[in-house]
């Protein structure tokens, strides 16, 4: 091999560890001048000086087969009309090696979330918020759940030591601070995390998400209260889906009544998702109790009202026939791409 043969082996190896480490545009601008400006005119200068024609020949071709080799590396990152134009803001190597990219979105708990507060404040309801960490009496008391009601055995909630304070076990805090502030008529919902002591297994966390509505003014009945509940499941599972109230008893509300739906997945028949009984509890429900409107200051012989609590969760386990409530806090992307 001639001495000039070698010299260019050598040149093109360095040049493609150069090459390989050069990622953005500038630096391969300088690649550019020092191999291309540079070193190549050095090569055709060197030919000037061979004397033996067939020689200078070879050298000729073998200087040509150089260049063309620097060219094709340099046309794929543009490097010589970037010489004309001004250098573009982001360097673009289509070579580079490209991962898959998927779009992020809301977690699946805040979408159905959000489609039941869209469905109620379509109904004229407004949507107000109040503290997780709430005083006893805000969350009991007024509430009509006194002190050694055993309400409070059933809730088994998470107090805060030393304090009057706990986390909330529903969110019927809002519906009392909002009654305090506010004369009737009243038409809101409240969405939030409320809290319970519950060890996490397939049916239960010890927090989960809460929907609360109330609706307070002069003449409301307990058929609005059905109205409303009628209106928002249909909506949400669709017109066929049926509706069902049982008597049942809560502290803060009297008649009270617990709501079952037709299990959207069997049509009363029985399957896995309403373990065979054909429907589903998903909410509790009743006419405010006189006592928690003479509490909050509303007389309760010139108002009426009713209010509802559901649990989002159990709710969007439906919808999305899910078995697990814990699905919703364990962070397995591939249960939502199913
Ligand atoms: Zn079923």
């Amino acid at each position: 091999m001639s001495s000039l043969a070698q010299k260019i082996q050598q040149l093109q190896a360095a040049f493609e560890s150069d090459f390989k480490s050069s990622f953005d545009f500038s630096s391969r601008q300088a690649l550019h001048k020092k191999y291309v400006k540079g070193i190549l005119k050095e090569l055709y200068a060197e030919i000037k000086i061979i004397k033996d024609p067939e020689e200078k020949r070879q050298a000729g071709l073998l200087i040509n087969q150089f260049k063309n080799y620097l060219e094709t590396h340099f046309s794929s990152s543009n490097i010589e009309s970037a010489e004309q134009s001004p250098p573009p803001a982001v360097f673009f190597d289509p070579s580079v090696y490209k991962t898959q990219f998927t779009r992020g979105r809301s977690h699946p708990l805040v979408q159905f979330a959000l489609s039941v507060e869209e469905i109620f404040i379509n109904m004229g309801f407004s949507l107000v918020e109040g503290p997780e960490i709430e005083h006893e009496e805000n969350n009991f008391e007024k509430l009509n759940i006194p002190l050694h009601h055993p309400a409070r055995d059933m809730q088994d909630t998470f107090y805060i030591h030393g304090e009057n304070k706990l986390l909330r076990s529903h969110t019927s805090n809002v519906q009392i601070r909002t009654m305090q502030k506010q004369p009737p008529p009243l038409k809101i919902i409240s969405l939030g995390n409320v809290y319970r002591v519950d060890d996490i297994d397939a049916q239960h966390t010890p927090m989960f998400y809460q929907c609360e509505g109330l609706v307070v003014d002069k003449g409301i009945t307990f058929s609005d209260l059905k109205g409303v509940l009628i209106e928002f499941i249909t909506l949400l599972f669709g017109k066929e889906t049926q509706l069902r109230f049982r008597p049942s008893y809560y502290p803060y509300t009297e008649p009270s009544a617990a709501v079952d739906m037709s299990c959207p997945v069997c049509k009363t028949q029985g399957c896995r998702t309403c373990k065979n009984a054909g429907w589903i509890t998903i909410l509790g429900s009743g006419m405010v109790h006189p006592n928690v409107f003479s509490g909050v200051g509303y007389n309760p012989k010139n108002y009426t009202g009713f209010a509802f609590g559901l649990g989002i969760n159990r709710l969007a386990m439906i919808y999305y026939d899910m078995t697990e409530i814990r699905g919703f806090y364990e962070n397995d992307v591939s249960l939502w791409t199913k």
